[in-house]
């Protein structure tokens, strides 16, 4: 990926009464927050990431495509099959999940997962050639502990009977004064209805630490819901990795800062023009544009040269 020359100005979105037009996913607004550069590259200029780490997609995206799946059946057709169609369809979900157009397995093949797994039983060393791989048998594990899990889950809150919308998709007017108009949208990965009118929305997680997970995405979601008439009872985040059901208050005064921030933010950044790239270390290396950043390129240079100095890329080396 190459330095990026920017070939025109992107003036503030406008509604034809002249008030600021303002619009965020959670997606944008989290780009937004953290980076204004980044959201610049990503949403304004549509840069495409050079290469992305697959794992992470299939990983999220198999648990997320069963369950929609499972749920868009009618619930006699789900008691039927009951949780263990999730068992009998993983390999299937997981192939179709790593397949190109073509039809072609490009992550990993069956071959060289066997020859990942045939190494572990006899505790033998990984063949050289299929190393890089190896990652990517843990992560298959990995997808499946987590399914394994949220089955637990569904079937601990009897969940399989409900109504549920997967995949609930929504675009919603938010606020509008004289000066601009917010709108929020996205897509909701589960949205029980628990009784007429009323909803429960989880959002399905596989991370490595549940702080990793962020109110605002609720925050929409459940903004987004509220605009549209219903009522919200839980919401939170369904962690598949540490088998609980994270229930967070979003609560009014919540909801009301978080719009008073996206204001806030977008008055100083979009409004302005102003995308500054703001760096640090850790969100920089995730950043998938960060190839194109220079700020990146001549901070992690920096960084480099120091920790090479002080010794501690050893492990890494
Ligand atoms: S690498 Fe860091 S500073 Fe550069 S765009 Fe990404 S998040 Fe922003």
């Amino acid at each position: 990926m190459s330095r990026v020359v920017f070939t025109k100005r992107h003036e503030p979105p406008r509604l034809p009464d002249g008030r600021y037009d303002i619009y965020f996913s959670y997606w944008s607004w989290k780009i937004l927050k953290t980076c204004p550069y980044q959201y610049r590259l990503l949403v304004l200029e549509h840069l495409r990431p050079a290469i992305v780490e697959k794992g992470n997609a299939i990983q999220g995206g198999v648990p997320d495509k069963m369950v929609e799946d499972f749920f868009a059946k009618p619930v006699d057709v789900r008691k039927q099959l009951t949780l263990q169609w999730f068992y009998d369809h993983f390999e299937e979900y997981w192939t179709q999940f790593q397949t190109d157009p073509r039809g072609k397995i490009t992550w990993m093949t069956p071959a060289e997962e066997q020859v990942h797994v045939a190494a572990l039983a006899a505790e033998k060393p990984i063949p050289q050639q299929l190393r890089r791989k190896f990652n990517r048998t843990l992560k298959k594990k990995e997808t499946y502990d987590h399914i394994s899990n949220l089955l637990d889950m569904l079937a601990s809150r009897n969940l399989i009977e409900l109504r549920m919308e997967t995949q609930h998709t929504f675009k919603a007017k938010i606020e509008e004064t004289s000066q601009y108009v917010l709108t929020l949208g996205g897509r909701i990965d589960l949205l029980f209805e628990v009784a007429e009118g009323v909803v429960d929305i989880w959002d399905l997680k596989g991370v490595k630490r549940e702080d990793y997970n962020d109110d605002d995405q609720l925050g929409v979601y459940k903004m987004g819901i509220l605009a549209g008439g219903r009522k919200v009872r839980h919401c939170g985040f369904l962690n598949m990795k540490q088998k609980h059901f994270d229930d967070h208050k979003i609560d009014d005064a919540f909801l009301r800062e978080l719009r008073l921030r996206m204001i806030d933010v977008f008055m100083s950044t979009i409004a302005r023009g102003n995308y500054t790239a703001r760096f640090d270390q850790r969100t920089c290396e995730y950043c998938d544009v960060n190839g194109s950043c220079n700020t990146y390129l001549e901070n992690r240079e920096t960084t480099f040269d120091v920790k090479q100095l002080l010794g501690k890329n050893k492990i890494l080396l």
